[in-house]
C-alpha cells in the first residue's frame, strides 16, 4: 500500500485530506497516512523511516513558512515526490515549489477525491523521470570525467615518452663521438702507426676493436629508433636494382659468414627495379642477414630469394637457424625485445632491429613479416611495392 507523510499542523485541513484519501479506497487506491505537524518531525521521520511514497505537506507549519518548507522539504525528501497545499490561489508560491523541486501543489479546499489522486499519480512519475534524468546526467557527469582524466594521463604519458625519447637521442649522440674515436685510435695502433706490436698485444686490441664496434652498433641502433620515434626518417625513394644491393650487403657481411662457416645462396628475379631508400632498406636487409647468421649455428645456410606477386615484390631472407615459437614471433617487432633462444647467451643484441626494420619497411609502403618453427630455421619476408 503506498504510503503518504502528511504535513499539516491545521487538524481540520488534515482530516479533510484522509478523508479524501478514504474516497479515494473506493477508487481503488489506497493510502497508508503519517501525518505529522511540523517541519523538524518531517524531517526526523524522512531521515528514520524513509520509506514514503509521497509527502503532500502544508507551506506554512509553525516552524517553517513558505520557501524554507519548500527547500527543507525538498533537500530531505531526495527520491520521494513531494506536493506542497497552499491556502490561496497563489500562483508565484507555486512556481517556487515546481522550481524548488516540488513534483506539484494543489490549493487548498478545491481538490477532491479524484483529482487528489491523479495528482499523486502524475507526481510519482513526474519524479520517477526526474530521478531518471538525474542518474543519467550524473553517470554522464562521470564519464566526462573519466575521458578528463584519460586524456590528462595520455598527455602525461606522451610527455614522458617525449623526454624518454629526448634522453635516447641525446645520450646516444653524446656516446657515439668518443666510442668512434676509440675505434679510430685503436685501429690506427693496430696498423702500427705506434710502433711493432707483439702478438698478445695484438690480440688485445683485436679484442678492444671488436666490443668496440658491438658499443657502436648498439649506440646505432639506438640512435636510429630514436630518430624513428622522433619521425625524423625521411624516406628518399629512387628507382633501384634491388639485387644489386642484396648482393652488397652478403658481401659486406662475409668476414662473419666466414668465421663461422656459414653460406648465403640467392634466388632473384631478373625484373629487379623497386623504388627505394637505398640507405634505409639497406640497413633493414644487412639486419636480417646478421640476424640469420647470428641465430643459426655454424655451417648452416641462408637462402635469399625475390619474387613478383600483384605489383609487390617479395624478399625473403631465409635461415636454418634456432627458430622461434609462435608466442614470440607476436613480440619480436616490439621495442628491445631481446628473446632468449639457445644461441642468444653468445651473440651480442639490442632487440630493437627488428622493431626499427619494420618501421623503415612501413615507410616504404611496404611490411616485414616472420614465418618460423621452433629449432626449424626462420624466414623473414619484406613485401614493398613494385611498378
Ligand atoms: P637483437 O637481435 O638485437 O636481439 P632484433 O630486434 O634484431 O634484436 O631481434 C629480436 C629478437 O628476435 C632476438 O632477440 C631473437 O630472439 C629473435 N630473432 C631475430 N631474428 C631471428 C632469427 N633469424 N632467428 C631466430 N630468432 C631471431
Amino acid at each position: 500500500m503506498p504510503k503518504v507523510l502528511l504535513v499539516e499542523d491545521n487538524p481540520g485541513d488534515a482530516r479533510l485530506i484522509i478523508e479524501l484519501l478514504r474516497e479515494a479506497d473506493d477508487l481503488s487506491d489506497r493510502y497508508e497516512v503519517a501525518t505529522v505537524t511540523r517541519i523538524a518531525d518531517a524531517i526526523t521521520d524522512l531521515e528514520e523511516a524513509n520509506n514514503y511514497d509521497l509527502i503532500l505537506s502544508d507551506v506554512s507549519l509553525p516552524d517553517s513558512s513558505g520557501i524554507d518548507t519548500l527547500r527543507a522539504l525538498n533537500e530531505a525528501a531526495k527520491d520521494i515526490p513531494v506536493v506542497f497545499m497552499t491556502g490561496t490561489n497563489n500562483e508565484a508560491l507555486a512556481m517556487t515549489a515546481i522550481n524548488t523541486g516540488a513534483q506539484d501543489y494543489i490549493v487548498k479546499g478545491t481538490a477532491d477525491s479524484e483529482s487528489l489522486l491523479r495528482t499523486f499519480k502524475y507526481a510519482a512519475e513526474r519524479k520517477k523521470y526526474q530521478n531518471e534524468l538525474r542518474q543519467v546526467l550524473e553517470s554522464e557527469k562521470a564519464s566526462q570525467e573519466r575521458i578528463r582524466l584519460l586524456a590528462e594521463q595520455k598527455q602525461q604519458l606522451m610527455k614522458l615518452n617525449k623526454s624518454k625519447d629526448d634522453f635516447i637521442s641525446i645520450a646516444s649522440h653524446q656516446l657515439r663521438t668518443p666510442a668512434s674515436s676509440v675505434k679510430q685510435y685503436i685501429g690506427m695502433v693496430i696498423e702500427g702507426f705506434a710502433g711493432e706490436l707483439n702478438e698478445k698485444q695484438q690480440q688485445l686490441l683485436h679484442k678492444a676493436y671488436e666490443s668496440n664496434e658491438r658499443q657502436l652498433n648498439v649506440i646505432s641502433e639506438l640512435l636510429k629508433t630514436a630518430q624513428l620515434d622522433s619521425s625524423k626518417v625521411k624516406i628518399d625513394l629512387k628507382n633501384t636494382h634491388v639485387n644489386e644491393i642484396i648482393k652488397g650487403c652478403v658481401s659486406e657481411l662475409y668476414p662473419t659468414l666466414e668465421l663461422r662457416h656459414q653460406e648465403v645462396k640467392m634466388k632473384l628475379v631478373e625484373d629487379d627495379i623497386v623504388s627505394i631508400d637505398q640507405d634505409e632498406f639497406k640497413l633493414v636487409l644487412a639486419n636480417l642477414l646478421e640476424n640469420a647468421s647470428k641465430y643459426s649455428q655454424k655451417y648452416k645456410t641462408i637462402t635469399i630469394t625475390s619474387e613478383l606477386k600483384y605489383h609487390h615484390i617479395l624478399i625473403r631472407v631465409k635461415d636454418q637457424g634456432v627458430g622461434i615459437n609462435k608466442q614470440n614471433q607476436k613480440r619480436i617487432f616490439d621495442k628491445f625485445s631481446r628473446i632468449d633462444n639457445e644461441l642468444s647467451d653468445t651473440v651480442m643484441g639490442s632487440g630493437l632491429g627488428l622493431y626499427w626494420a619494420k618501421r623503415i619497411m612501413k615507410l616504404h609502403g611496404g611490411t616485414l613479416k616472420v614465418e618460423s618453427e621452433l629449432g626449424k630455421g626462420s624466414t623473414f619476408i619484406m613485401e614493398f611495392p613494385h611498378e
